[in-house]
C-alpha cells in the first residue's frame, strides 16, 4: 500500500483552483486525521488565504493516524512537486508524528537539506521549543503569521527561498542557534481568520459542525504550569462588530448555525455576555471551551445551556485553595459546588473538571482529602457519570515557571492516580479520565528536548506512534545520548534560542516561590 493517497472529501467548500505550471505551489500538512484537523484555524485559514492570492495555490494534507496513510485532499501531484510544505504543531508529540511522515516520504532535512519543498514548522509548540526538530525540518516559525503569510509564499517561489527568509527574523533555519525573537501582531483585528471553513459533509469534525471562530489569542492569567497563556501573550481579542461580521458571513455557507469559540479565557473578553444574547436573539447555537470557574455565574450558566451546549467545561486544576490561588486560578470551591448544582438545575448532560496531580510541595493526603470533601458535598448527585474528572500529570513545559522540573517527576506520579480512582469509586456519579502518565513523561521529554532530541525522535517515529516504540528507543540508548533528557538545567536550553519577550527573572522567581 502507498504510503500516500489522493483522498478528496465531499466537502462543504473546496477550492478548484485551476493553477498555472509557473503558479508557487504551497503544500499544508496537519500530522492529524481529517476530522480533527478541520478544527484548526491554520489550516483553514491558510487554504483560503493562499488560495486567494494571485500565482499561488494550495494544497492540504492530512494524516490518517489508524492505517498510516498520508491522505492528499486536492491533487494527486507528486508531493516533491511543491515549493514548500507550512506544518503546524500544535502539540509536542505532533512532533513524532510529522516526523514519521516525513521520513516515510523521504523529506526528512537530514537527507533532504534545502532542495525544495522547503519545510517550515510553526505552531505554538513550535514557538515554545523548536530545538527537538534539528534535523527534521528546514526552518521554524516563532510566534505568528498573519501579516506576512503572503511574503512567506512569494519567497517560497524563488529558486532559492532559504536566502530570503532571513529576511524573516523571526524564523530560523538549522541549525538553530541564534536567538530569535518571537513575532506576534498586536491588534487581532487585523490577524487572518477564515471565513469559507471547510468540512466533509459525511466526516463529523471532532468539535461537531458549525463556524470555528477565533475570539482571542494569550490569556491575562498566565497561569505557572500553562504554556498557551505564555507563549501567546499578550492576550489580545477581536472587536465584536469585526466577529459578528465574521459569524454573519461564515454561516452564509455552513451547514448548521453554530459557533465553536476558540479562546483561552472567553469571558476575559469584556463584550462576551452581550454577544452571546446577540447569538441568542439570531438563533444561533455556540460551543464553548473549558472556563474558568469564577467567571461563570447563574446568568451565564442559563445562558450558556441555552445557546446549545451540553456539556460544561472547567478548568480549576486543583482543589487545594492555597495552591489554585499559588498557581493562578483562585476561585472558591463553594462556588464551584455551585455551579455543579446550576449544571444540574439546567440540565446540563454532564460536566467536565480538568484537574492536574503534582504540584510540587503540594501534600498528596491534603490533595486526595479535598478530592474526598468535594465529592462527598455532591453526594446529592443522582446521575450516573454526571461528573467527569479528566486527571492530568503536571507536564513541565517550556516557557511557564514549572519549566525547571525534569520529565522524570512525572513517573512518581502513578500513585497520586491511583489514590484517586480508589476515592472516585466510592461515588458513581464520577468517572475519572487520566491521561496516562507514561505519554505524558514522553510528552514531556520531547517539550523539554535539545537539538539532540530530533535524533531520538526519528528513532522513535520509525517504530510508529506509540509508547512501546518509544520505551524501545528509550531502553536502546547509550548514557551519553540521555543527555538529551532535561535534568532541571539552570539554563534550559530554549531560553538560548528564543527571545519569548518575557523575562528570564520571572520564570525563575515564580519557579522559586511555587516550591517554597
Ligand atoms: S486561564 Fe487557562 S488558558 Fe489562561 S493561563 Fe490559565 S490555564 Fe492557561
Amino acid at each position: 500500500m502507498n504510503f500516500i493517497a489522493y483522498k478528496a472529501r465531499k466537502e462543504s467548500i473546496r477550492f478548484e483552483k485551476k493553477g498555472r505550471p509557473s503558479d508557487i505551489k504551497i503544500g499544508i500538512l496537519m500530522p492529524m486525521p481529517y476530522s480533527a484537523a478541520v478544527n484548526s484555524l491554520f489550516f483553514q485559514t491558510a487554504y483560503e488565504y493562499i488560495n486567494r492570492l494571485e500565482g499561488a495555490v494550495a494544497y492540504r494534507y492530512v494524516y490518517d493516524i489508524k492505517n498510516d496513510v498520508l491522505e492528499a485532499l486536492d491533487t494527486e501531484m507528486n508531493i516533491n512537486n511543491l515549493d514548500a510544505i507550512f506544518i503546524s504543531l500544535s502539540f509536542e508529540l505532533d512532533y513524532v508524528i510529522i516526523t514519521r511522515i516525513l521520513d516515510k516520504l523521504g523529506l526528512l532535512h537530514k537527507y533532504k537539506g534545502y532542495r525544495k519543498p522547503i519545510l517550515i514548522a510553526g505552531g505554538i509548540a513550535v514557538t515554545s521549543n523548536p530545538l527537538p526538530l534539528s534535523s527534521i525540518v528546514d526552518a521554524v516559525v516563532i510566534g505568528e503569521v498573519d501579516d506576512v503569510l503572503k511574503d512567506l509564499v512569494y519567497v517560497m517561489g524563488e529558486d532559492k527561498p532559504l536566502n530570503y527568509l532571513d529576511n524573516f527574523n523571526f524564523i530560523s533555519t538549522l541549525p538553530i542557534r541564534n536567538k530569535v525573537r518571537r513575532h506576534f501582531i498586536r491588534d487581532l483585528n487585523q490577524a487572518l481568520h477564515s471565513i469559507n471553513q471547510f468540512f466533509a459533509i459525511d466526516e463529523e469534525p471532532v468539535y461537531g459542525y458549525g463556524m470555528r471562530i477565533e475570539v482571542s489569542r494569550g490569556c491575562p492569567y498566565l497561569c505557572a504550569f500553562c504554556m498557551e497563556g505564555h507563549v501567546q501573550y499578550p492576550f489580545r481579542y477581536r472587536g465584536i462588530e469585526g466577529l459578528w461580521k465574521i459569524i454573519e458571513r461564515g454561516l452564509e455557507n455552513n451547514v448548521v448555525k453554530r459557533v465553536i469559540f476558540y479562546s483561552l479565557s472567553l469571558f476575559s473578553v469584556p463584550f462576551m455576555d452581550v454577544l452571546l444574547k446577540k447569538l441568542k436573539e439570531n438563533s444561533i447555537e455556540a460551543s464553548f471551551p473549558s472556563l474558568r470557574v469564577e467567571y461563570i455565574t447563574k446568568e451565564r450558566l442559563e445562558l450558556i445551556r441555552e445557546l446549545g451546549q451540553r456539556i460544561l467545561t472547567l478548568a480549576p486544576e486543583t482543589l487545594v485553595k492555597s495552591m489554585a490561588c499559588s498557581i493562578g486560578k483562585c476561585y472558591d470551591i463553594e462556588h464551584l459546588e455551585n455551579v455543579i448544582r446550576g449544571c444540574f438545575q439546567y440540565k446540563f448532560e454532564r460536566v467536565k473538571l480538568y484537574l492536574i496531580t503534582g504540584f510540587p510541595k503540594l501534600d498528596l493526603n491534603e490533595e486526595i482529602n479535598e478530592f474526598k470533601r468535594f465529592l462527598t458535598k455532591l453526594s446529592w448527585i443522582r446521575r450516573l457519570r454526571f461528573l467527569r474528572i479528566v486527571l492530568n500529570p503536571l507536564i513541565p513545559k517550556p516557557w511557564t515557571p514549572y519549566q525547571f522540573l525534569p520529565p522524570v517527576a512525572i513517573l512518581n506520579l502513578v500513585e497520586n492516580i491511583n489514590k484517586y480512582y480508589k476515592v472516585a469509586r466510592e461515588f458513581n456519579f464520577v468517572r475519572i479520565e487520566p491521561y496516562n502518565y507514561e505519554w505524558a513523561f514522553a510528552q514531556a521529554v520531547v517539550a523539554q528536548g535539545n537539538e539532540k532530541t530530533s535524533e531520538f525522535i526519528i528513532e522513535w517515529s520509525r517504530y510508529g506512534f506509540s509508547l512501546k516504540g518509544f520505551y524501545r528507543v528509550f531502553k536502546s540508548i547509550d548514557r551519553e545520548s540521555v543527555k538529551f533528557i532535561y535534568t532541571g538545567w539552570s539554563e534550559p536550553p530554549w531560553c538560548e534560542a528564543i527571545d519569548m519577550g518575557l523575562p528570564q527573572n520571572y520564570f525563575k522567581m515564580r519557579y522559586k516561590y511555587l516550591i517554597s
